[in-house]
C-alpha cells in the first residue's frame, strides 16, 4: 500500500511503454479481422463472410438482406493461422501401381 492509500492499477499510473504496446496490439488484431460492410461488426474467427462484386464483405447475417449473391466466400481465420497452425494431411497415402 502506498501512502496515499490508493492502487496503483490505474490506467493513469501505467507506464506510456505499456500502454503503446497494449495499443499496437489491438490495432493489429484489428487491422487483421474481417469487417462485415453490413453491420460493420467484426467477423468472428470461425464464421464465414461472403464477398460480393465490387469487395463488399458480407457476414452470414446480412447476407440475407443482400439482394445479389456472393461471388466468393471464405472461413475467417486468426492472424496466427499459417504460422503456429499446420493443416496435416492425415489421409492414408495412396499406392499408384
Ligand atoms: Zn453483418
Amino acid at each position: 500500500m502506498n501512502p496515499t492509500g490508493t492502487e496503483s492499477t490505474t490506467i493513469g499510473d501505467t507506464p506510456g511503454l505499456e500502454i503503446a504496446l497494449l495499443r499496437r496490439g489491438l490495432g493489429d488484431r484489428v487491422e487483421a479481422a474481417e469487417h462485415c460492410d453490413g453491420c460493420q461488426r467484426t467477423a468472428l474467427i470461425g464464421e464465414r463472410v461472403y464477398e460480393y462484386e465490387g469487395g463488399q464483405t458480407r457476414c452470414a447475417l446480412c447476407r440475407d438482406r443482400h439482394r445479389d449473391s456472393p461471388i466468393d466466400s471464405r472461413i475467417v481465420h486468426g492472424p496466427a493461422f499459417g504460422h503456429s497452425i499446420r493443416i496435416l494431411d492425415r489421409r492414408p497415402l495412396k499406392h499408384v501401381a
